[in-house]
């Protein structure tokens, strides 16, 4: 059993970890942002390990508990821009370039989009070479499939709406 304190305050005992950490978040619908309700730091979620002495990112278990562990190298991103956002449809890997190249974008065209213009890219060519369905892309970069629909075969101008 693993004790802990609900984000009401009371003592409350648990089987798992995952149990633990899943009564921290405002669990919402599949596609709405599911914000985290305990400890933050730097406006990202923080969830600290009783058995394993050290402080984890809320964003990034929740992909772990999902999808398993994260590949070496590579970065658990935020589709929908909300940083205390646990959902798991909402968040997507990346590397440092992705996430730098989102911060940049945004900045620059002070508009957000969904994904930068180098993973549309990577998306498009992805798709060019057959062998995986708009849907299958949707999931892997926790988007709608009209977004997917957008970077393959949408102008610039449709993409400019697609705002997170
Ligand atoms: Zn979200």
């Amino acid at each position: 059993m693993i004790r802990g304190i609900t984000p009401e305050g009371i003592i409350k005992y648990y089987n798992t970890t995952e149990e633990r950490f899943w009564d921290k978040v405002d669990i919402k619908g599949e596609d709405e942002c599911w914000p985290w309700k305990a400890k933050t730091r730097s406006g990202y979620g923080r969830y600290f390990y009783p058995d394993r002495y050290h402080e984890e990112s809320a964003h990034r278990l929740s992909w772990i508990f999902t999808n398993g562990d994260i590949p070496n190298g590579l970065w658990v991103l935020h589709s929908c821009d909300n940083r205390l956002c646990v959902n798991p449809n909402h968040l997507h890997l990346g590397d440092h370039s992705d996430n730098m190249g989102e911060c940049i974008e945004r900045n620059q065209h002070n508009t957000p989009y969904k994904l930068s213009l180098e993973t549309r890219r990577i998306i498009r060519d992805t798709y060019n070479k057959g062998g995986v369905t708009q849907i299958e892309l949707a999931k892997q970069y926790g988007v709608t499939k009209i977004t997917i629909s957008r970077c393959i075969h949408g102008r610039k101008d449709n993409l400019r709406k697609d705002y997170v």
